[in-house]
Order: C-alpha cells, then structure tokens, then sequence
C-alpha cells in the first residue's frame, strides 16, 4: 500500500472516474500524442472510418486507459474493456470481439501478457475484421470464419520490449506516454481540487506537484490525502507550507522519494558499492520482486537520473550519492 504507488485500488477507480478527462481538450501535458491524436481522430471521423488499432506504452498511472476512454469518447462509439491476464481461451476474446458494435473500441490492458492463443486470434481480427475460430474437438473438429465488425483495438502495456513483433506490427498508431513535467501536474491538481471542491492554491498545487512523480495518478492521490491533512490540521485549505508538512508527514520528500526508493539506492550504495549488479540480486537484497523493480521503482529513478541500467547491471549515479548527503566516490564511473 505505497502511498505513490502507480498503480490504482479498486477504490481509487471508482474515485477517479469523476476526474477522469473525458476529451483530448482535457488531456493535460503530453503535447506530442495530443497532436497526433488529435489529427488522427479527426481524420478517422472525417472519412467515417474506426481510429486504425493504437498503440500505447508507459509506466503505470500515466494516462493510457484515459486515453483509451477518450478515443471512443471523440469517436462517438463505445468502450469495452478487459486485459491480458483476463484472457485466458480463444473463447474470451471471440466473445468479446463478436459482441462490438460497428467502430467501437476494445481495449486490452496489460496486451504484453496476452496468452499465445489469444494473441493468433487477434492477428486475423486486426488485419481484416475475421474471425477464425475451431470449435469441437478431435477428428470433429472444424474450423469457422466470422466476420466482425470494424472495431479499433487499444492496446496499453507497461513494457514496451515484451510484445511480440507480429502484434506490434498490427497497430497503426503507437504512441508513448512521457513522465509528466511539474507544470502540467500542477494543472491536473488544480482541475482535480476543482472537480472536488477543494480549496488550494497556486503554490500548493505546485507543491505536490513536484512530488507526484511525474505520474497524474499519484497526483490526484496526494492531493486527496493533503486534502484530509488539512482539514484536520488547518483551516481546508491547501497552501504550499501545508502541502509540505502533510507530505513530510507521509514520507514523500521533496523529490517525491519514499521508503521504498530509499531503500532501493541505499541497497545499491551500501550493499554493492554502487553497482553494477544485476537486478535478481538487487530483488533479493531489497525482498523485492524483479518485477517490481522494473515496473514500479526503477522507472522513476532512472527517468529522474538516480540510477542507470547498464549492459552489466543497475548502478547509481552522483545524484544519489548527494541526495543522500553522501561523498559520491564509490562507484567508479557513476
Ligand atoms: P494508466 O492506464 O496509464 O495506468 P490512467 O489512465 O488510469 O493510467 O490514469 C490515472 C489517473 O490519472 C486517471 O484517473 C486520471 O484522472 C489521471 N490522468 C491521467 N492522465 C491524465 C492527463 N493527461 N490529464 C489529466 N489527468 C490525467
């Protein structure tokens, strides 16, 4: 339960659906996708044709399923959702394609974890709108073609490198969603705090801002737990002095850093000299998953330059050594 966590609850979803930006107007930041969405969608709409099948990478919270919301939203058709772990038989995703309405938009979350199977059901679909399914079993078996719909399949996944290439080669439109600048986080808050009736300030927004992590997600969390602080400790309303003693109370430092990552880069200075080490070894030092590692923790602090992956393993950088207050001598060639 990492308070900056990129990751959504249950809770948090049905939370955000009130904040969720519904138009490519309301998407905030991402200029480059914005203006390539926005020619996109309105070429798609002025031939009445679906969108071509898109793309999206990017760490956790950064705004794909939004963006997938969006797309059906401008085009005027539905959304129907599900992921790759979800989809298990060829069946699951027959289904599901069978039932789409000319145009609609399918979105899979998660595509990189597609199971073979499905993934073979989707190249015929992709490419020409069909369907090949066997249905019985043995010498009884046969094969059927259906046809379907024109749909836009929306593809989001976390880690670009896992897709296979016939997959990959499917989408017209691939798009990659960049950490977030401070300025366009503050934007979101203050959209959020006003969606929310929640009093704050320019520099208050500004505040959490700087320790979302680049991620709209974990903006919108901060803001909803500084929001509780001060009410309880203030008079409600979110200035940037406030801000900062909630967050220093919840062990976000100013760079948006918590325990976790702390423990990450200790692990790397004290334990392995800086690096480089390999991340199974960097997992078990920390009683981390590698998984983890490489989704949720790294990603920042790469981004942010407080480690590197090298061809010899992970190792950290002088920031770090100085975040620390450390003598950034160890590592040699960090
Ligand atoms: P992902 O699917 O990449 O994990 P989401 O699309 O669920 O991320 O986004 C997480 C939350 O962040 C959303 O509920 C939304 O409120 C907010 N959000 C994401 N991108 C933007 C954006 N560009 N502008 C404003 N809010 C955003």
């Amino acid at each position: 339960d990492r308070l900056i966590a990129p990751q959504a609850s249950e809770r948090e979803e049905a939370l955000d659906r009130a904040i969720r930006p519904r138009t490519l107007e309301e998407y905030v930041g991402q200029p480059t996708v914005r203006d390539q969405m926005s020619i996109f969608l309105q070429a798609a709409r002025g031939r009445k044709e679906p969108l071509d099948h898109t793309l999206i990478f990017g760490p956790p919270g950064l705004g794909k399923t939004t963006l997938a919301c969006i797309i059906a939203n401008e085009m005027g058709v539905s959304l129907k959702t599900t992921s790759g772990p979800v989809l298990e038989k060829a069946g699951d995703i027959a289904a599901l394609m069978t039932n789409l309405e000319p145009g609609d938009v399918l979105f899979i979350d998660e595509i990189h974890r597609l199971s073979p199977l499905v993934e073979e059901i989707l190249y015929p679909a992709m490419e020409d709108f069909q369907l090949d399914i066997m249905i019985g079993e043995g010498p009884a078996a046969r094969s059927i073609k259906l046809e379907l719909p024109p749909f836009t399949l929306v593809g989001a996944t976390t880690r670009a490198g896992l897709l296979t290439s016939p997959l990959r080669d499917r989408f017209g439109i691939v798009q990659r969603l960049e950490f977030y600048q401070v300025a366009d986080l503050a934007s979101i808050v203050t959209r959020s705090a006003a969606i929310l009736g929640i009093g704050i300030d320019q520099h208050g927004a500004a505040e959490i801002a700087r320790r979302a992590r680049g991620t709209p997600r974990i903006a919108n969390r901060l803001l909803r737990r500084v929001r509780d602080y001060a009410e309880v400790k203030a008079d409600g309303h979110i200035t940037a002095a406030v801000a900062d003693r909630a967050l220093d109370m919840l062990s976000v430092d100013h760079l948006g850093l918590d325990h976790q990552d702390r423990r990450l880069l200790l692990a790397l200075i004290e334990k392995f000299d800086g690096g480089p080490v390999g991340v199974d070894s960097l997992a078990a030092a920390i009683s981390e998953e590698r998984g983890t590692i490489e989704d949720v923790l790294e990603p920042y602090l790469i981004q942010q330059g407080y480690m590197v992956r090298t061809s010899r393993g992970r190792m950290v950088t002088r920031s770090a050594y100085l975040h620390f207050g450390l003598p950034a001598v160890a590592a040699p060639g960090a």
